[in-house]
């Protein structure tokens, strides 16, 4: 590229428009915040977008090294993504370990990293807490990782779930120091809802959010039978009631609102709520009413889940297309990030 182009932050290449990327980890089975957070909007773009989503089992190494478990898992969030009504026909779905490239682009990315800034981000600190004795390099960098995820398909669109949104920002603070130190290859990418906020949902416990690997019972897991998704429900935490016409709601009490919101009709959350401002309200009515909407949302996703983990043939075929797919999207990316770099000796 020119000096001149370099200067003007023209791109190397012109973007490609609406690209999307997004992953989940294989660390255990997918849950309401996931479908919520991300793939129910992976299947809302899936037919005017170009997707790339991912199984992001090289992440999953960062807290789990134990690799024993990964095959069966892997398959198993490929199997979920689909019972979600991700289509492998539509976006191009893979597993991140199949694409080298992205451990290139990683590499090259760490050196546009800084030590400060990633011992700042909030998912390090809270995995620091949670796990001192495995403070690796990879859950250090794993920021980085995660924009040479995104950045190897020059997305600009990011699905994701609130807890992401620092991430999201590290990611264009890398972008941008790339762009203006080799020149402009990447578009800045960006979280991206269907509607206008990311999503939390949170834990059934009243603190924190739904997750794949902590929290077990405040969590409401795609392969929780129906008794287990009942009682999980039943066992949320409430109080005794307000006692004042329309209080305000404590944060717990909220949060089944929430819940309720995404899989209960409206006229049964006006119900409830207007229970709730006039006093009368009965948490164990209400429960019981989330607790066999979720089943109703639930149940058949986890059917069409064990369907497709029946047919190993299909989830094969399903990550060799997925991987072929990606592959040809990272080895053009890298062609444009190795000239950009002046890594073309010949
Ligand atoms: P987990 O935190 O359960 O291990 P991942 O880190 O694999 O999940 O995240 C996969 C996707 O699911 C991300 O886009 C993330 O933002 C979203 N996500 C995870 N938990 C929640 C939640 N409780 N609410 C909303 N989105 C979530």
């Amino acid at each position: 590229m020119s000096e001149n182009q370099k200067e003007a932050n023209l791109p190397i290449a012109p973007f490609p428009k609406n690209v999307v990327m997004s992953g989940i980890r294989p660390t255990g089975m997918i849950h309401l915040g996931n479908y919520f957070g991300a793939i129910r909007n992976y299947v809302r773009m899936q037919d005017n977008f170009e997707c790339y989503f991912m199984v992001a089992d090289l992440h999953s190494l960062t807290t789990h090294p134990d690799t024993s478990l990964l095959k069966n898992q892997v398959k198993r969030v490929i199997a979920e993504n689909i019972a979600c009504g991700l289509d492998p026909e539509k976006a191009s779905f893979y597993c991140q370990s199949h694409v080298r490239e992205t451990g290139e682009l990683y590499l090259y990315l760490n050196m546009l990293a800084y030590k400060g800034e990633l011992e700042k981000t909030v998912t390090f600190k809270d995995k620091v807490r949670q796990h001192p004795e495995n403070v690796n390099a990879g859950l250090l960098t794993y920021p980085v990782l995660q924009t040479a995820d995104i950045i190897l398909h020059r997305a600009s669109h990011v699905p994701v779930g609130k807890d992401q949104e620092q991430h999201l920002e590290m990611a264009r603070n890398f972008v941008v120091r790339f762009n203006h130190r080799y020149g402009t290859v990447f578009p800045e990418p960006h979280a991206f809802n269907f509607d206008q906020e990311l999503i939390k949902v949170p834990g059934l416990d009243g603190t924190g959010k739904m997750s794949k690997s902590e929290n077990a019972y405040s969590t409401l897991y795609f392969g929780d039978d129906n008794d287990l998704i009942r009682k999980k429900v039943m066992k949320a935490k409430t109080d005794s009631g307000p006692t004042e016409p329309n209080s305000p709601m404590p944060d717990y009490i909220e949060n089944i609102f929430q819940l309720m919101s995404l899989v209960s009709s409206d006229d049964v959350i006006k119900k409830y709520k207007s229970d709730y401002d006039n006093c009368s309200i009965r948490y164990g009515d209400m429960k019981k009413q989330l607790a066999e909407d979720m089943v109703q949302f639930m149940a058949p996703i986890r059917q069409k889940t064990n369907d497709l983990l029946a047919n190993d043939e299909y989830l094969v075929k399903v990550m060799k297309d997925g991987a072929e797919k990606a592959g040809n999207s990272a080895r053009k990316t890298m062609e444009l990030v190795r000239n950009a770099m002046g890594l073309n000796y010949f």
